[in-house]
């Protein structure tokens, strides 16, 4: 059985999709990342490696008021980023719903080629 391995976007963490899984899959339909909760919606769901995903946004459950929301790549690029004392850069994000300003950290290894965002 074929299993097609697709890199998360946002953490890099390796999903593997079965044939089972693909089956099951339609465009449209949106896949959550375990490690970093990062939703991706199927875009081409083909033969073989004709795979692809977009990104939709990172669903985060805000500390302040517990309210759910999707952090996107815009709203990434638009948030302030703020280096800690350990080398930990977070990003700053306003929470839609109550508007706590929210670190979000996002690992990444940084040996490793520039994350193309
Ligand atoms: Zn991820
Ligand atoms: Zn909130």
């Amino acid at each position: 059985m074929a299993t097609l391995e697709v890199e998360c976007p946002v953490c890099e963490e390796i999903l593997e999709l079965d044939d089972q899984d693909r089956a099951q899959l339609e465009v449209g339909d949106v896949i959550v990342c375990d490690s970093c909760n990062a939703e991706m919606e199927v875009t081409r769901n083909g033969e073989g490696e004709d795979f692809e995903l977009e990104l939709l946004g990172v669903l985060t459950t805000c500390p302040n008021c517990g309210e759910e929301f999707d952090v996107t790549e815009d709203m990434l690029a638009a948030a302030p980023v703020v280096e800690g004392v350990d080398g930990e850069v977070v990003s700053i994000v306003d929470c839609p719903h109550c508007r706590a300003r929210i670190e979000l950290a996002f690992e990444s290894d940084e040996q490793e080629d520039a994350p193309q965002l």
